[in-house]
């Protein structure tokens, strides 16, 4: 991706008075975060901030004439004599692209879709501590859920047991239960005070919840195949 540039004015938040203005290069914004359309617009003001000799912070305001909507990007100011390069740090609103489920998962488990996507913003607005928490709830409303589809009969059991015994218990398809029991592991590791998993981290959480999720997609087409095939006979 070739990132675009603009050299902009921006003015003096340390003292308003004298309107003191420097030039600075920044890196463009490629996509607006409120609705994701290509961007290539140059900034409505930009203003930094000196914070110490050297520390510089600037601020963008940009308007998107796709949807209307001005959002704001946050930059971290390098002094590149005789150059003053902006790099993007923060952008608001955080980006709102959320994975998409299928309907069938969000039917089965609405909870787990709605919590998934809580943490995902958590994660876009950088509270990296807190997302992962939420990525280990969202798994145990997947894992229980499903279990509950699938055994309707012990629905308060599967409730109330921890999530580990639920998955060796109620989690009948072997690479279901293979991927939820490591997607605990580590969801587990987001929880608790000391880190049993030093290698593995939130990143490798999301891609074992995918995959759970991905296998339990299929479980839901395979029985909806096999009705179909029974109720057409
Ligand atoms: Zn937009």
């Amino acid at each position: 991706m070739i990132l675009m540039k603009a050299s902009v004015h921006a003015l003096n938040l340390n003292h308003y008075e004298s309107e003191s203005c420097v030039k600075i290069s920044l890196e463009l914004p490629a996509k607006c975060p409120c609705c994701g359309a290509a961007y290539s617009r140059q900034p409505e003001h930009v203003n930094y901030f000196q914070e110490s000799p050297g520390i510089m912070t600037a601020y963008a305001t940009y308007f998107c004439p796709a949807c209307e909507t001005c959002f704001f990007e946050v930059y971290l100011i390098q002094d590149d004599s005789p150059d003053l390069l902006g790099f993007p740090i923060t952008q608001y609103p955080a980006p709102s692209e959320a994975t998409s489920f299928s309907q069938e998962l969000s039917t089965l488990t609405p909870k787990f879709v709605e919590i998934y996507h809580q943490a995902e913003k958590a994660e876009a607005l950088g509270l990296t501590e807190l997302c992962g928490i939420g990525y280990r709830k969202a798994l145990e409303f997947l894992v229980k859920d499903y279990a509950i589809s699938n055994h309707p009969e012990s629905k308060e059991q599967i409730e109330s047991f921890l999530l580990g015994k639920c998955i060796a218990d109620f989690i009948d398809n072997e690479k279901i239960k293979t991927l939820a029991k490591a997607s605990a592991w580590l969801g587990n590791d987001e929880t608790h005070y000391i880190r049993k998993h030093q290698n593995y981290n939130v990143q490798d959480l999301k891609r074992f919840i995918k995959a759970t999720v991905a296998y339990i997609d299929s479980e839901l087409s395979f029985t909806e195949a096999f009705a179909f095939l029974n109720n057409s006979q």
